[in-house]
């Protein structure tokens, strides 16, 4: 037994660390399931996942599920093999679905022995039956494979809270998160009637995704690494809902990025030299290349325009005026034949 030393986790308040995330290699099968791979490697979740690329990502296209889980880890969890509630995190909110998805998942699970098999037989050159035996002392298990309808459900509850939440601080109406909603799994999951119950709703399903996070002591031997006692406990879902956890209880107020092209929702904006140096207040763009990019667009405007007027006959200080830049900067270009 290596020498081992007691941790005691805080009670929440205030925000609390992302532990990183377990990223398994992993293919998409059938274009229905995802098959993982034993090897992986530790990977922090990056900042406002939940609000960027979990908002982004088209859950149409499996083979975008698919990239999206190679980056960042599974998102929902069976939580068969621990024992722990995995999907029935989301039960309470859509039973018989996730009976469905549950199934689709067993099933997508012993399909994959038969694929793994046979890929082993053709890579060895040996008998599938002889492939299928080995596979048989360890056979793929619902942790190995994910339907991913299992995966649809678990980024739908993600971001339906966070319209719930945009909702909340004013930033969309309460017609428009109806409209916007994304039914969970079939048919189940219906919007909210009431604003009363959209905020409930928050509460409940934002509360269950925490429960991983919950007071505890470790034990940790000297062995152990850091990031596979914090990040084990929690699956890819627990720690999006700890992100918006913390903007909650920051008091964090979601902006929409004034690239025109853009208009995600964000909290701070990313690109900034170092971590902790983002700036919450007066930033307008969700990303540095976000504010470039705009800022060129404008640019483009404003010499159209400027020639306009300068073939009108306008002077430059006129000019200057109607597009609220300095006058130098318009004599400039027009030196420059702009
Ligand atoms: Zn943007």
């Amino acid at each position: 037994m290596h020498r081992a030393d007691f941790f005691p986790l805080p009670w929440p308040g205030g925000s609390l660390r992302i532990p990183p995330n377990w990223v398994r290699g992993v293919t998409l099968e059938q274009d229905v399931y995802l098959a993982f791979t034993s090897d992986g490697r530790w990977a922090d979740v990056p900042d406002e996942l939940y609000l960027r690329e979990l908002i982004d990502l088209d859950l149409q296209d499996p083979s975008a599920i698919c990239g999206f889980t190679r980056l960042y880890g599974r998102l929902g969890d069976s939580g068969q093999r621990r024992g722990e509630d995995g999907l029935h995190r989301l039960a309470i909110f859509a039973g018989d679905e996730l009976v469905r998805i549950h199934n689709a998942g067993q099933s997508a699970a012993e399909d994959w022995l038969g694929v793994a098999a046979a890929r082993l037989a053709a890579d060895e050159g040996i008998d599938y039956a002889d492939a299928l035996d080995r596979y048989l002392y360890e056979p793929p298990g619902p942790e190995d494979v994910q339907h991913i309808d299992e995966f649809r459900a678990h980024a739908r509850a993600l971001r339906n809270l966070v319209r719930i939440w945009d909702y909340h601080l004013g930033g969309r109406t309460f017609d428009e998160l109806r409209q916007q909603w994304e039914l969970v799994g079939g048919g189940l999951y219906e919007p909210p009637d009431t604003p009363s119950r959209a905020l409930h709703l928050f509460s409940a399903l934002l509360s269950h995704g925490l429960v991983p996070f919950h007071v505890r002591v470790d034990l940790r031997s000297a062995s152990d690494s850091p990031a596979r006692h914090d990040g084990a406990r929690a699956d890819l879902y627990a720690k999006l809902c700890l992100q918006i956890y913390n903007h909650v209880a920051e008091g964090a107020t979601y902006q929409r990025c004034a690239n025109e092209n853009c208009r995600r929702l964000f909290v701070r904006q990313r690109g900034r030299a170092a971590q902790g140096q983002n700036r919450r207040r007066g930033l307008q763009y969700c990303s540095v290349r976000c504010g470039q990019a705009q800022a060129h667009r404008q640019l483009w405007h404003d010499k159209r325009r400027a020639r306009e007027m300068l073939g009108l006959g306008a002077p430059a200080e006129a000019i200057a005026v109607a597009l609220g830049r300095p006058p130098e900067t318009i004599r400039r270009w027009v030196r420059a034949g702009t």
